[in-house]
């Protein structure tokens, strides 16, 4: 069993504060960026594996402050590849924020997989978390939760990377000869782990700058969630 193509996968983009990517980078203030919305896809020699799958329309109490846009969407970008949605056997979220599990549901097919912490937060996030969070989007699903470092399948392992929420996890991915570490939003851009400055939006920084160490000893290509600069990823391994 092996990995035998990645592809990254678009579903449009979500109009953030470039502050909100970079903790206390003032000069970033007020400028609005259009963080792409990234999913991967993994397919190995028996499954077809998704990290991540965006955003869906948000209840009204939300709406009124999130704004995204889809030129492109997952389904269609997954139909691109010649996969429906039915064809992916697993799904693995970063995290549960609404911008990488909004389309959870429509893998009907799925064991969905995230960890312990996240799923437990998730349910009752506090105050100043709770935007973040559309329980629509996940409490009606079944999650196989798992705890820390953990290998998925042959190849794909999960990493976790507390700080930008309490249960935050990274995909590390073994392609061939290439190695590649899906960020989640541990690095919503690649300068967070060029620079290791952490992300704006914080649940514990400390954890935050300990995953995004953790993530550079780690090594290997780095994907970040939300980085206008790494739009294209299409690798099939020979
Ligand atoms: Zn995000």
């Amino acid at each position: 069993m092996a990995v035998r193509e990645i592809h990254l996968l678009h579903d449009g983009y979500m109009e953030l504060d470039m502050g909100m990517l970079v903790y206390m980078k003032t000069s970033y203030y007020g400028i609005k960026y259009q963080a792409a919305l990234k999913s991967l896809l993994i397919v190995t020699d028996s499954e077809k594996m998704l990290v991540d799958t965006g955003i869906a329309p948000l209840p009204p109490s939300l709406a009124r402050f999130v704004k995204y846009r889809k030129d492109t969407d997952l389904m269609g970008s997954l139909s691109a590849h010649g996969v429906s949605p039915d064809d992916i056997s697993v799904v693995i979220n970063t995290h549960m924020h609404m911008d990488h599990c909004g389309n959870n549901s429509h893998f009907r097919k799925a064991r969905y997989i995230v960890q312990r912490d996240e799923l437990s937060y998730s349910k009752n996030p506090d105050r100043f978390m709770r935007g973040g969070y559309v329980r629509e989007f996940y409490e009606h699903l079944n999650f196989d939760t798992v705890d820390g470092r953990q290998l998925i399948t042959n190849g794909v392992t999960v990493m976790d990377t507390p700080g930008h929420t309490p249960g935050h996890q990274s995909v590390i991915v073994q392609a061939g000869d290439r190695k590649f570490v899906y960020t989640g939003d541990a690095a919503p851009l690649l300068e967070n782990i060029e620079k290791r400055d952490i992300t704006g939006i914080i649940y514990d920084p400390k954890k935050e700058l300990d995953s995004i160490d953790r993530i550079r000893t780690e090594g290997g290509e780095f994907i970040a969630s939300h980085d206008l600069l790494q739009m294209k990823l299409d690798l099939v391994v020979r």
